[in-house]
């Protein structure tokens, strides 16, 4: 059985629905089939705040069907495999579906296996992860129930979503233990796979004081191996002064892990990447977003190999240039539209306070607004819990932002 669409999207999560819904405001009249397996859409930015005790899961989590833009065909199923020679893909259900264009989106696959023993603990032990919607609520009641101790939080080596995300939970950890009256009794560790706390030095500054002012001790390039729940101890191999790796191990009382991530396994094995691209992500142009082999795919979002901050913020910018790259080709015009690597991340420092880092391919702020976004504030604090949640659902997933 195989049917025909001008326009097929895989995967109707952040960027999949801001795509089709701009595609439709465009030109009404075009044919798109939405190939997504889930019924439920996350609103996932949130987890850091459902991990601070600020905001309710159930409100992250909502209806995918009342999100599917009228006009659209929505297909319930995974897709498994490209045949981009044949315009073609295939879903578990072994249904084939063709198309003029693919727009491919599927998001990030999370690596939890690669750290030995983290599935296995996650939820016990107090190691939890705001990487997903079951524990992202288990951060919070053990941040809250800790009498101090050892509390590590971890970050892995190699491309994440929100690569803010490992680190924000800290600072919010730490200011709720200063707050309690706790945090001399707690040591504080943040294990990095990266080399810096962040990319882009005019916004490290002002997280190089907030992580001096919490006594927290950072340890970089580090690569979580294993998180041993029962006894307690995570290891992790470290490169040291002279290149070589060592193998450590550190003793906690709380554990927040993130887990190494890639692209979706069905991309990886598929030819719309190759071996060139790190986690195998789909082959992109990092401006155009035009596969760099297959003319009429496009990919955005976690599962483009753009070399942005992987963000929702990233997708409100990719979206109108896939939107207006797919439309010129249509029009038998060049695809001219070009991303500029724009990507946002509101780091809150504490509770009330957040710095919101812009910025873009040239790792060099790039500031909305007209006030020094480097210095944490409770205006961004307000953009992120309650001006953010609401744009994504009323105007950004409509194609209106
Ligand atoms: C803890 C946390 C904090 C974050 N904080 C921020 C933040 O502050 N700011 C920010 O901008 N971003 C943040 N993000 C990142 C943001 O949520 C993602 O970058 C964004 O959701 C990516 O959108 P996407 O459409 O690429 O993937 P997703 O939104 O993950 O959607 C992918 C969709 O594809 C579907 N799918 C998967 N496999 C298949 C398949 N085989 N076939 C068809 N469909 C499939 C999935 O079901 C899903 O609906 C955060 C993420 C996390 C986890």
């Amino acid at each position: 059985m195989s049917s025909h669409y001008q326009i097929v999207i895989i995967g109707g999560g952040n960027a999949g629905l801001s795509v089709a819904s701009q595609l439709l405001r465009k030109r009404s009249n075009l044919n798109i089939a939405i190939i997504e397996p889930s019924e439920k859409h996350y609103y996932q930015p949130a987890w850091t705040l459902v991990g601070a005790g600020v905001y309710d899961i159930n409100k992250t989590v909502k209806k995918e069907k009342d999100f599917i833009p009228k006009g659209t065909t929505w297909i319930k199923e995974a897709v498994t495999k490209f045949e981009p020679q044949l315009n073609t893909v295939v879903c578990t259900n072994g249904k084939e579906i063709s198309y003029d264009f693919l727009i491919v989106c599927p998001g990030i696959q999370l690596d939890w296996g690669k750290i030995k023993g983290l599935k296995e603990t996650l939820g016990k032990n107090n190691v939890s992860s705001n990487y997903s919607f079951e524990f992202a609520p288990k951060t919070w009641e053990f941040i809250k129930n800790f009498e101090g101790g050892t509390a590590i939080f971890t970050n892995p080596k190699g491309a994440i979503k929100c690569g803010g995300a490992p680190h924000k939970v800290m600072y919010l950890a730490v200011d709720y233990w200063r707050k309690k009256g706790i945090l001399d009794k707690c040591d504080v560790h943040y294990l990095s796979g990266g080399s810096i706390i962040f990319g882009i030095k005019e916004y490290a500054k002002t997280l190089d004081e907030v992580v001096k002012r919490g006594n927290i001790k950072t340890h970089f390039k580090v690569d979580v191996t294993e998180i041993d729940g029962d006894k307690k101890i995570a290891y992790y191999e470290q490169e040291n002064s002279s290149g070589e790796v060592e193998r450590k191990s550190i003793p906690f009382d709380l554990c927040h892990a993130v887990p190494p991530q890639s692209a979706p396994d069905f991309i990886k094995k598929s030819p719309l990447t190759n071996l060139t691209i790190p986690s195998g992500y789909v082959d992109v142009d990092k401006y155009t977003m035009q596969h760099n082999v297959f003319s009429n795919v496009f990919s955005l979002g976690d599962s483009s190999s753009a070399p942005c901050g992987k963000s929702g913020a990233a997708i409100r910018k990719q979206a109108p240039v896939v939107v207006a790259n797919v439309l010129s080709i249509l029009d038998n015009k060049q695809p001219t539209a070009k991303y500029d690597g724009y990507a946002a991340c509101p780091i809150p420092t504490q509770y009330g306070k957040l710095m919101l880092a812009e910025f873009d391919y040239s790792n060099t702020p790039k500031m909305s607004f007209p006030i020094d976004q480097a210095k944490p504030r409770w205006s961004m604090w307000i953009l992120k819990t309650k001006v953010l949640p609401w744009l994504y659902w009323n105007k950004i997933l409509k194609g209106t932002a």
